[in-house]
Parts: structure tokens; C-alpha cells; sequence
């Protein structure tokens, strides 16, 4: 997810419409980032904020809610294996304006070391370097600190499909839970294949001629691939079913959508027709690539 064509708005300001609220703002200063870490340790997940108070308050958070969802709604949701705040300039990724990112492969990350990352890692850029060559109006998209602002922004462009403040949090976390289930369901060989098909040029234009106008209406960040779809329309299905003051579902988050849990002898599973591309709708669209059929 990143940020770009925003330079043309200069008269952006706090709203606090995307849900950051005083209180929330409070908590976030308050924030002790090690003993997060020291927390999601015990949970087996290996981080490091940077001393990042606003990222890590919203993966605690969004940590927090995964546990109730799994807990309450039975979803075996799997959590990141690593969550880590880097200078994206000292990456081996094309995109160092990426705002986060969850790799679906093991690879050599860093630039300074053949440390080997494990796969379903999320990143997330503290723009260090990118920020000392900009104005500070054009900083303040930035600093995580804006996330309220930044998150109505990237709403407004279409890039998320809620203008909510955890939704890049609820996004990433989808990655990492999609593909712990595609790992399951079709194992890591045939899962590294599909991940060498849905990247190319040619499966992004099949993609976009075949289901572009409905896949849209999530927002237009999810026309990237199948699976930028399947963690837009995540994100967007939990972020609906919340009450914004508590950040807590207030009914359940999956009924009726593509992440619904659909046993054989459940009439609405044996229910779903067989549609032609054309005709088959935004719901079983994304059902069908969370269940890893890509096609
Ligand atoms: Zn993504």
C-alpha cells in the first residue's frame, strides 16, 4: 500500500474522521513499543517498532482483535510470523515509497546481510531517508503519527477501501492470514507456483479484463491481483462489522461475505451456482481466490 499523488492537496487537515480518537491519541503516547514486543514474543511473533508508538498501538490492536475474532467467531486466523518498522531505503524492494508490505516468500531482505526473512514478515516504512528530502508539508503524509489524515487520503484516492485507521494494519494482517491458509489448503510447492503465476503481467491483465468493473467496487488498490483483493476486501469486511468506539465487532464480521466458514452439507454452500466470468458476483469472485483458485 503507498501513498503517492497527493501532492496537489495542500490543504489537508486533522479531521479526525478515520476514527483516531482523543482517547486513542492518548493511548498511542502512552505507548511502551518494547514491552509489545516483549508481549508478542510470547505469542511467537518477533518484532521490533523502532520506537514507532503509532504502529505498534495499531498491531497491538489489531492483534488483539484477531485473538477475540478467532476466540468468539472459531476463524483460526494465523497471525504474522514477524512485524518489523524499517527504513524502507535499506531494502532490496523496487518500491521503497511502499507504506507496508507482508513478503510472501522467504528472501534476502536486507541490504546489508543475507539474513534469510521468513515469509508472512510485515513491514512497515518509517520513511527515514524519504522524509529529509521533502518539505514539511509534504512530510506530514509521512509521519505514522498523521495516521487519521493519512488514512482519509488514502481513501479518498481509492488506494483503501475504508477510510478507517487501522485498515493498511487490517490489510497486511490479511496477507499473512491468506496465505497461511493457502499454504494449508494447497501446500508451499503448488502455493509458490501460483505466487510465480498471479505476478505476472499477463495474469494481472487476465484479471483486470475478467473481473475489473466488480473487483473496483472494493477500491482500486484492488486491482493490483487476486490477492491485493482478497486483503482489501478483508480489511473492509472487518472494519464494516466494528463498533468504532470499542474497535470490537459488533455482530459477525463473516456472514454473508467471502470469508463466511461454508461446510459441504450447508445449503448456501451447496447453493452457489456456477457462474460464467461475466456473470459471477464481487462475493464468490473473492471467495474463490481465498480458497486459492486464482483463475
Ligand atoms: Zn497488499
Amino acid at each position: 500500500m503507498e501513498i503517492q499523488h497527493y501532492s496537489n492537496k495542500k490543504s489537508f487537515y486533522p479531521t479526525f474522521s478515520a476514527g483516531v480518537t482523543k482517547a486513542i491519541l492518548k493511548e498511542i503516547e502512552n505507548t511502551d513499543t518494547i514491552s509489545i514486543s516483549n508481549k508478542l514474543l510470547k505469542n511467537g511473533i518477533s518484532s521490533d517498532f523502532n520506537n514507532n508508538k503509532t504502529i505498534a498501538w495499531c498491531c497491538n490492536k489489531v492483534i488483539e482483535l484477531i485473538e477475540h475474532i478467532n476466540k468468539k467467531y472459531k476463524m483460526n486466523f494465523a497471525l504474522p510470523k514477524g512485524i518489523f518498522v524499517k527504513d524502507f531505503e535499506n531494502l532490496n524492494i523496487d518500491d521503497t515509497k511502499t507504506r507496508a508490505f507482508c513478503n510472501l516468500r522467504p528472501f534476502e531482505l536486507y541490504k546489508s546481510s543475507e539474513e534469510v526473512v521468513p515469509s508472512r514478515t510485515i513491514f512497515f516504512n518509517n520513511f527515514e531517508t524519504l522524509k529529509q528530502n521533502l518539505s514539511p508539508e509534504n512530510r506530514f503524509f509521512y509521519d505514522w503519527k498523521n495516521i487519521d489524515e493519512i488514512s482519509d487520503l488514502t481513501y479518498d484516492i481509492k488506494h483503501s477501501p475504508t477510510d478507517f485507521f487501522l485498515d493498511t494494519f487490517f490489510h497486511e494482517f490479511a496477507h499473512a492470514i491468506h496465505e497461511t491458509r493457502l499454504i494449508n489448503k494447497l501446500g508451499p510447492n503448488k502455493l509458490s507456483k501460483q505466487l510465480d503465476l498471479i505476478e505476472t503481467t499477463k495474469n494481472v491483465q487476465n484479471y483486470r479484463q475478467k473481473y475489473g468493473d466488480r473487483v473496483k467496487q472494493i477500491c482500486d488498490y484492488a486491482l493490483q491481483n487476486q490477492l491485493e483483493a482478497v486483503a482489501c476486501d478483508m480489511s473492509k469486511t472487518i472494519t464494516e462489522s466494528l463498533d468504532k468506539n470499542t474497535i470490537h465487532p459488533n455482530k459477525q464480521p463473516f456472514i454473508d461475505t467471502a470469508f463466511e466458514k461454508l461446510f459441504f452439507w450447508q445449503p448456501k454452500r451447496i447453493k452457489i451456482p456456477v457462474y460464467s466470468d461475466e456473470e459471477r458476483p464481487l462475493i464468490e469472485i473473492i471467495r474463490s481466490f481465498w480458497n486459492g483458485d486464482f483463475q
